[in-house]
């Protein structure tokens, strides 16, 4: 009897899941899963308890899921990778296993755990590894040299071309098979690890993220140009969740546009193609990632920017975290951050840009902040996002290109409805004033119960002009 192991990681489903369709392959094999929840790693990358507590969800759905085709999911808890990899090694030995099926992950440590991983058990069974969790794996688009684009537009063209004549195909959910451990996998215990509650604007399982996927394709990708940049509109597909932790496969979203949208990769200028470049922007910061593995460490892009000199302003960056900087739709947003663990892209740009290029403050402690609350938390995507407003990346804002987190209210939340939503002691402010509180409570002889401006945006731009200049002269 040949027995299959899949090791679960990031890809929490078994629709179009690359190892595990290929542990199923052989209808005679008999085919055991594994997950391992390593707490010390994720207290390292301080993972927000309440993507801690998605995971969980998931698993326990996995595991239904699995048992419902024969596949038991058995669950260990180590604090390392080292100690994973460890016990994996017991595991397959004891339970006989001839072949081990995992999808790969890129960031530094957990490459180096499967380095550990393939040394310490190549002799004994055979590893079958895929890219999974990508349209196109990392290192396979590159320039003529062969190297990996730092432009992204350039790599977007050529990314295209490659994928266009590359096998995207979802693979179906394995069928239910006899297995001789049917149903023979203990409950999951809880994570040793703080976790959250997670609201019910993200519902739990591969259905409910397959369903939103469809209804985003069906109803709202012909407007998502319009839309995308207005918070105040659920015009983008708030899918991230399930991709950061592989609920979703990026093949699957991108299968539906096309169903939906079959010329999605030529118009351009419409909405499809714009929904299409968010994902390409995915694969763009996990292919830097690997390329650049020093990106895992927090080293800017652009090393002279680590010669800035940033601030230290403990009681701004907590006044930033709580969404009391006086600066309306900066709050919003971090309120909106702080209570359902996401943000829309556009308050992400605005409240990274006030972070670093307001307060002055090194965008590794907004990064950090931003991976303690996020419910789709990704290193890549993270960091990308944080290098790009910081100035510090690859292609990414130059320096000297500062929001004004003012105007920007102005443009994107005009009528000031996402603030309201989140920032209740403007509650009473009209529309016309929604973006400049004070002056409008100064004319009415009222107090608000909301801060002041913490900094002076004129001032700070100035300042920080200043800083990244010397830090660039003395490079
Ligand atoms: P949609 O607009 O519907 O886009 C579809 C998918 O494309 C997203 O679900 C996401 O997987 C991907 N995507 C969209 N925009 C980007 C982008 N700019 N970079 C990379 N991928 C993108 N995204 C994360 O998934 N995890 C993070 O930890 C994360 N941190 C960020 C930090 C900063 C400072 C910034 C500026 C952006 C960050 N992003 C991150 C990217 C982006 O903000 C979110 O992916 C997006 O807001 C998720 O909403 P959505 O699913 O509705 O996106």
């Amino acid at each position: 009897m040949t027995t299959h192991l899949v090791w679960f990681r990031n890809d929490l489903r078994i629709t179009d899941n690359r190892a595990l369709a290929a542990a199923c392959a052989d209808v005679d094999a008999t085919v055991i899963a594994v997950f391992i929840a390593t707490p010390g790693q994720w207290r390292r990358h301080d993972m927000a308890p309440r993507q801690a507590a998605f995971i969980y969800q998931h698993l326990l759905a996995l595991q239904s899921s699995l048992a419902e085709r024969g596949i038991p999911l058995y669950y260990q808890q180590c604090e390392l990778f080292s100690d994973a990899v460890d016990w994996l090694k017991a595991f397959v030995a004891e339970h006989k296993v001839d072949a081990l099926f995992y999808n790969n992950q890129y960031e530094i440590n957990e490459v180096a755990r499967d380095a550990a991983l393939d040394k310490a058990l190549s002799t004994e069974l055979t590893l079958h590894r895929f890219d999974d969790s990508l349209l196109l794996p990392p290192g396979s688009v590159t320039t003529g040299e062969g190297g990996m684009y730092k432009v992204y537009t350039p790599f977007r063209r050529a990314f295209l071309q490659r994928l266009s004549e590359s096998d995207t195909r979802s693979l179906a959910a394995p069928q239910a098979r006899n297995n001789p451990y049917k149903g023979q996998s203990a409950p999951i215990k809880p994570f040793d690890y703080p976790q959250e509650e997670v609201g019910d604007d993200f519902p739990i399982g591969e259905e409910a993220a397959r369903d939103r996927l469809r209804r985003f394709c069906r109803e709202n990708v012909q407007d998502y140009l319009e839309q995308r940049d207005l918070p105040a509109i659920d015009g983008t597909s708030t899918l991230s969740p399930y991709l950061a932790i592989g609920v979703l496969s990026p093949r699957q979203c991108l299968n539906r546009l096309r169903a939906e949208h079959p010329h999605a990769l030529e118009k351009t200028d419409g909405g499809a193609f714009g929904w299409l470049n968010e994902l390409v922007w995915r694969e763009f910061y996990r292919h830097l990632l690997v390329a650049w593995p020093h990106l895992c460490k927090h080293k800017p892009f652009i090393e002279w920017t680590d010669g800035v000199r940033w601030r230290d302003a403990p009681d701004d960056l907590k006044a930033w975290q709580a969404g009391k900087t006086g600066y309306p739709i900066v709050d919003a947003a971090m309120r909106q951050l702080n209570a359902t663990g996401w943000m829309h892209n556009r308050l992400r740009m605005i409240v990274s840009s006030f972070l670093v290029k307001d307060l002055l403050i090194d965008w590794r402690s907004g990064e950090r902040y931003f991976m303690s609350q996020l419910l789709d938390g990704d290193l890549a995507a993270n960091n990308g996002g944080w290098q790009w407003g910081a100035s510090t990346g690859t292609d990414a804002a130059p320096y000297f290109r500062i929001f004004n987190p003012t105007t920007q209210g102005e443009r994107f939340d005009k009528q000031g409805r996402f603030i309201k939503a989140w920032v209740p002691e403007l509650a009473e402010v009209p529309e016309k004033d929604i973006h400049h509180p004070h002056q409008w409570a100064e004319k009415q002889r009222r107090v608000l119960d909301y801060p002041h401006p913490i900094i002076d945006h004129a001032r700070a731009r100035k300042d920080t002009l200043a800083a990244f200049e010397t830090a660039k002269s003395r490079a």
